[in-house]
């Protein structure tokens, strides 16, 4: 090089120095015989100790990408008033439910505590016009249903249970009195709801078989049966009883108040998923509920299937959050998790299974964003409900065994979170009518034949 290019490059190597870093390096090691040492090797030890350098900083430095269930960025198609309201539920549940959770499942215990907290966030009613509910997209109900559930999905089904089905059954079943009465109150989380239809006796068949009965007296109804597996019917104020009336056979709803006489509901013990949540077995001995207490635009089990295809919607949204709960806790364990001397995550096969865990949620996110879109376009059939919530229940549970399997024996403790959800995907399985039911409805639409009963 001649004299006037070792200048130039000498300056343009200057222009790229920060004096303040040199001055610090300067005051840990002696610059000067550093350089003079430098300058003594040959450029094949110059070459090498690059190497040497560049390797370590990159061992030392390797900056891990975050940890972000949402592969496919669907959080851009949200408004930014829409993403703030995400990121608020996801601090509430990263701040104030993650930490208490594992111990409230353990328990089997409800925190009541944290309902006023809950309320503070305005995301009850989410769907809903007046009656001070927030009026927005059914897209953000989903967003919200996938928030909650990413770290638990107890909270998000007394959360469902209480802002879909139960507010949901009055808001689309109630008269104008009784929307006044229950929904702003509800809205707040004043007065909690519950749902009551399915019974010891009949669960998916409840539509033909509903053993519950009403009757009226000339004064009141007079209902008499067993509901079970009702969530946050041992605390609840309002319970959602369906009941089919003796004189006409068609099921009606009713709003039972905790105080009514000949109401008892008993706490569901020993569950193996979803502990946090409070089922119960209710009995119904002569309940007497007044007229003004029974749903007013309720007038058979058409009506109960409303409310159903609408909220089946946002337990398929459920389900994706529980899967990207334990898909996010997997991923972070396997990248700190270091077996042979390299952390886990380095490995093919846990490489595979975390991919596989990725494309499964990325597919079921994308199917429920499509979902929520066409509720809100309203041209959401059941069957498009349906279909989603069997292949989001399918999919999560493949996502939660590879997430327990990946964490190794760990995978049963509650400590890292995938235990629980393992367990929790069992509930989203079943409840708001099974695989089978699920796939007979998507069946009978897409064949014309109906596969319910031969
Ligand atoms: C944790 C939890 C919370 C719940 N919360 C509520 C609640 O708040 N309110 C409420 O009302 N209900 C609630 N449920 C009830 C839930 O909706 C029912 O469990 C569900 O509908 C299935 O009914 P089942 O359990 O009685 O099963 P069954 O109906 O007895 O079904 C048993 C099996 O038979 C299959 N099967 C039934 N019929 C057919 C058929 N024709 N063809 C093929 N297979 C068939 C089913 O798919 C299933 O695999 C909850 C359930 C659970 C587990």
């Amino acid at each position: 090089m001649s004299l006037l290019g070792k200048i130039k490059s000498t300056m343009g190597l200057l222009k790229e120095v920060d004096l303040n870093k040199l001055a610090t390096i300067n005051e840990k090691i002696d610059l000067k015989q550093a350089m003079d040492a430098l300058g003594d090797l040959d450029d094949r030890q110059l070459k090498g100790l690059m190497k040497m350098l560049t390797s370590k900083a990159k061992k030392g430095q390797h900056q891990l990408p975050p940890i972000d269930g949402d592969f496919y960025n669907l959080d851009l198609k949200l408004s930014s008033a829409q993403r703030d309201l995400q990121m608020k539920v996801r601090n509430f549940m990263e701040d104030e439910i993650r930490p208490l959770v594992n111990d409230h499942w353990n328990r089997a215990k409800f925190p009541m505590e944290i309902i006023p907290k809950f309320a503070k966030l305005n995301i009850t009613g989410v769907p809903y016009e007046g009656y001070d509910c927030p009026n927005m997209p059914f897209l953000m109900e989903g967003i919200i249903a996938q928030e909650i559930a990413r770290v638990d999905v107890s909270i998000s089904t007394f959360f469902g249970v209480h802002s879909g089905l139960a507010m949901g059954s009055i808001y689309l079943c109630g008269s104008e009195e009784q929307k006044q009465e229950w929904l702003p109150k509800m809205q707040k989380l004043e007065k909690i709801g519950a749902f009551g239809l399915t019974e010891p006796n009949v669960g998916s068949a409840v539509s033909q078989g509903m053993e519950t009965t009403c009757k009226y007296d000339g004064e009141n109804w007079v209902l008499n049966g067993q509901k079970k597996w009702i969530g946050n019917a041992t605390f609840a104020d309002v319970i959602i009883i369906w009941a089919k009336d003796i004189d006409s056979k068609r099921v009606k709803g009713f709003l039972v108040r905790k105080e009514n006489t000949g109401f008892k509901a008993e706490k569901i013990e020993d569950k193996m998923a979803l502990r946090i949540v409070q089922n119960a077995l209710i009995t119904l001995t002569d309940c007497k509920v007044p007229e003004s207490d029974r749903l007013q635009n309720a007038n058979s089990f058409k009506d109960t299937a409303k409310v159903l295809k609408m909220t089946r919607a946002g337990v398929a949204w459920q389900a994706v959050g529980c899967a990207r709960g334990a898909y996010e806790s997997a991923l972070k364990y396997t990248k700190k998790r270091e077996q042979f001397g390299r952390p886990i995550a380095s490995y093919q096969l846990i490489q595979n299974h975390l991919v596989e865990m990725l494309s499964n949620l990325t597919a079921m996110q994308t199917m429920v964003f499509r979902l929520s879109e066409m509720q809100d376009q309203d041209i959401l059939t059941d069957e498009h409900a349906s279909l989603a919530k069997v292949y989001c229940s399918m999919r999560t549970r493949d996502v939660v065994s590879r997430a327990r399997e990946v964490l190794g024996g760990n995978g049963i403790l509650l400590e890292h979170d995938v235990a629980r959800f393992v367990a929790d995907a069992e509930a989203i399985y079943s409840y708001e009518g099974t695989k089978e039911i699920n796939s007979l409805i998507v069946g009978r639409a897409i064949t014309g034949y109906s596969a319910f009963v031969n």
